[in-house]
């Protein structure tokens, strides 16, 4: 099978054909139809990524936001049938008997397998996983729809319902780019009242026709003064990897309200005590999702209440996508298709 293969940190990929993975009894093939580039995957390429998550095979496979179509199962596999449309998430496997598996926070769990990162994703023709962590794909939603909802969807998702976001409420999202313009759409059906952050005016157009009542251009708004104005923001999303989207978001939040932690700069980001306390904020990070939010922002996506903006390129065009996805010129998501 054709496949992107990273041979050496910081390196290009190089297109090749290489062995087609063999399912094991617990596992299934998919052929890959649609998947996603996440900036993760720059970070996995660069070696930037903090020990906690070590790179532990070379070479690698990157791609992590994987839709495709059954093609083969292993013997024990009972709950998947050739032919299924199903999906790979970041968490390719999971113990589920770890104390954060038991607690339902299997993102956490201490022995996971990470999908393009642990084990091969889905820059390839094929792919392997564990049935039970592939999940199926609803009818309605295309594979190229879907893809993005595995990674940039569901971390979004998940760090909105661990706000506890009530109808009428104010959300800030900082960065509306493939992960921010799906997090507009998710807080809109939150009932919210959605202001979207960016210095890109085509990005924030976007973000007005996903349902952002509200846009505000760093490069030209005092954002942190607008937000204050009207009260501050129950909660602040920040997708954007930029630290200065941290130093806005921050003093942004109404006392009592919750600063939610998903981009991802390379510099610590610090606050002030005082604030904190005197305010009562909260910050709450949150690391991709389980199974469980996969399940529930498919059935939103399924219903029309999300829709991934993506564009396609081929397989072949990968260096060319991260580079672009690098100097963050990239609007929505962009999907690779293997052929
Ligand atoms: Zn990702
Ligand atoms: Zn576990």
């Amino acid at each position: 099978m054709k496949a992107a293969i990273l041979h050496e940190l910081k390196g290009p990929l190089t297109i090749e054909e290489v062995v087609q993975p063999k399912p094991a009894a617990h596992e299934v093939l998919i052929e890959v139809q649609a998947c996603g580039v996440c900036h993760s995957d720059l970070h996995v390429a660069n070696g930037d990524w903090p020990p906690i998550v070590p790179i532990t095979k070379t070479p690698l496979i990157l791609g992590h936001e994987i839709a495709g179509r059954v093609v083969e199962k292993g013997n024990s596999v009972n709950d998947l049938e050739i032919g299924d449309r199903v999906g790979v998430p970041w968490v390719h496997w999971t113990c589920g008997e770890c104390e954060f598996c038991q607690e339902g926070n299997e993102n956490l769990c201490a022995k996971q397998q990470i999908t393009g990162v642990t084990v091969d994703g889905g820059y390839a023709e094929f792919v392997k996983a564990p049935s039970s962590h592939a999940l199926k794909i609803p009818d309605g939603l295309t594979c190229v729809e879907a893809a993005p909802l595995f990674c940039a969807g569901v971390t979004v998702y998940r760090a909105l319902q661990r706000a506890k976001i009530q109808p009428g409420q104010r959300l800030a999202v900082f960065g509306v780019g493939g992960l921010g313009h799906l997090a507009v759409q998710i807080g809109r059906s939150m009932d919210a009242i959605v202001t979207a952050v960016d210095v890109s005016e085509e990005k924030l157009a976007h973000a007005r026709s996903a349902g952002a009542s509200i846009t505000l251009n760093t490069a030209t708004t005092n954002v942190v003064k607008e937000l204050r104005r009207a009260g501050g923001v129950h909660a602040a999303l920040v997708t954007s990897a930029a630290k200065a989207a941290y130093d806005a978001a921050y003093p942004s939040v109404r006392p009592g309200g919750i600063l939610l932690v998903v981009g991802l700069p390379s510099e610590s980001i610090c606050f002030p005590p005082i604030l904190l306390a005197a305010l009562e904020l909260h910050i709450q990070a949150s690391s991709v999702g389980t199974r469980q939010d996969l399940r529930e922002l498919l059935a939103m996506a399924a219903a029309g209440k999300v829709h991934c903006q993506v564009a396609t390129r081929p397989l072949a065009q990968v260096n060319e996508v991260l580079e672009q996805l690098r100097h963050g010129n990239v609007s929505g998501r962009i999907v690779l298709v293997p052929r």
